[in-house]
């Protein structure tokens, strides 16, 4: 008789676990009071004090920039944008190039060809799933003019080099912290160590208002050419007497007022929120790491871990079959949640490496690589990034069951899903051979 619920066995847990939901009384008082206001955005893409957005866009501005440490915080509506707004802030255009990260959400590869410019992917560190310090300096050319970091699953990339190989260089640094909100490299908040960084306020994100963003950076010229992009900037340079015209045209990039007062609320309940990730994580480390052949997340003693997602490394010729057949026995021990039904909380691997979509083994673009502005080639073949395709295809694994709601006897279901796996390993080998 099978064991395994995989096989047909009974599973470790058919109940759903808690939802993952941040949004309460408060959030609900605040959205209350702007809609009793009438102004649900104070937005004018003009140069005139509402410039700047409405009385809660800037309160919630004010309190991000307080709390990240940083001079200035502007809200977007997604992390996406909020990309875009940098690479265009920074005068990146056609014929550039930007070294950028495979192993993210698309999004972060995409916002340089948005300009025209070319993504040149680096490969990440084996330890820490961000870029690879030597990796990014193979990939420099007279042609690079920014690196942009991925904080990826809330572990701070290695700032320290990567700022070293910036400066030597003369490149600019993104931050893209859409994972790794209050992540600290050396009591630094990431996002305030490169020229610019990026935060994502979507509902899958550590703190949510539906959809937005934030960008936050110390410098002044940076600032005022990202509101310009957010807003309508061709209609503003010449009323607010801006020298540079020079791609200073805007899209609508704004935040509404009701978003804004969701991002209030939330901003104050994210320091309580990452405790309870990390005391979670550090627990299923614990205990997962006690398994031969799974591998917990490497952490820098100087570095604070966030914990978007929790990623280990798994061992195939330790554990005796492969990941995915281990992936796929551990899932069907153990439920999803309320909210998520149908979504797991576990999978192998995390987003398949981005040069390998069709956007880039096509060519598919107008400009870009395909620009006459563009002197270089650049390489999208597969294997061009080894160390993210051998984690993405046979090592890593992420899960969320780290989330706050999540309580001890929950976790203790999800160590007992993966012992249980482990114990009756044989039923996978059998299963390994007939198929
Ligand atoms: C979620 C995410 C984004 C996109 O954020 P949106 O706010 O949904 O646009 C970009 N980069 C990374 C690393 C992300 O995790």
């Amino acid at each position: 008789m099978a064991k395994l619920a995989i096989n047909g066995g009974t599973p470790v847990r058919t109940k759903l676990f808690p939802a993952y939901n941040t949004i309460g009384q408060e959030e609900k008082q605040a959205v209350m009071k702007v809609l009793d206001s009438g102004n649900l955005s104070q937005f004018l893409g003009a140069w005139h004090k509402d410039f700047y957005g409405g009385p809660t866009v800037q309160q919630f501005e004010k309190n991000w920039a307080l709390a990240f440490e940083s001079k200035y915080a502007i809200s977007v509506n997604s992390n996406t944008s909020g990309l875009f707004t940098a690479i265009g802030a920074l005068g990146i255009k056609p014929g550039d190039e930007v070294i950028v990260s495979p192993y993210t959400m698309s999004a972060s590869a995409l916002a340089p060809i948005i300009y025209g410019a070319v993504p040149v992917f680096a490969d990440v560190d084996y330890d820490n799933f961000g870029l690879n310090p030597e990796s990014i300096e193979k990939c420099i050319t007279p042609r690079t003019k920014a690196i942009l970091v991925v904080h990826i699953f809330g572990n701070p990339a290695k700032m320290d080099e990567i700022m070293a190989i910036a400066q030597k260089h003369n490149l600019y640094v993104i931050e893209d912290c859409a994972q790794a909100p209050m992540a600290k490299y050396k009591d630094r908040y990431v996002g305030t160590i490169g020229d610019i960084g990026i935060f994502s306020l979507n509902y899958h994100k550590h703190i949510h208002t539906g959809e937005g963003g934030v960008i936050i950076t110390n410098n002044d010229t940076i600032a005022e050419r990202s509101h310009l992009i957010r807003n309508h900037g061709e209609n503003i340079i010449e009323p607010k007497g801006v020298e540079n015209a020079f791609n200073t045209f805007g899209y609508n990039f704004r935040m509404t007022e009701m978003e804004a007062a969701v991002g209030i609320e939330q901003l104050k309940k994210l320091p309580s929120l990452i405790d309870d990730r990390i005391i979670n994580a550090n627990f299923i480390a614990n205990e997962l790491g006690k398994i031969d052949g799974i591998i917990a997340p490497n952490i820098e003693t100087f570095s604070k871990h966030v914990y978007y997602v929790q990623a280990f490394k798994f061992k195939k010729d330790i554990i005796g079959v492969d990941r995915n057949t281990f992936i796929n026995a551990v899932k069907a021990e153990i439920p999803s949640a309320v909210l998520r039904e149908d979504t797991p909380l576990i999978g192998a691997g995390y987003v398949k490496p981005i040069y390998l979509q069709p956007l880039y083994q096509q060519r598919a673009t107008h400009c870009s690589f395909n620009c006459e502005k563009y002197k270089g080639t650049v390489d999208y073949s597969k294997g061009i990034c080894p160390v993210t395709e051998k984690l993405h295809f046979e090592e890593l694994f992420t899960h969320e069951y780290m989330r706050p709601g999540m309580s001890k006897t929950d976790m203790e279901d999800v160590v007992s899903a993966f012992n249980k796996v482990i114990e009756n390993i044989d039923e996978l080998k059998v299963a390994t051979i007939k198929s």
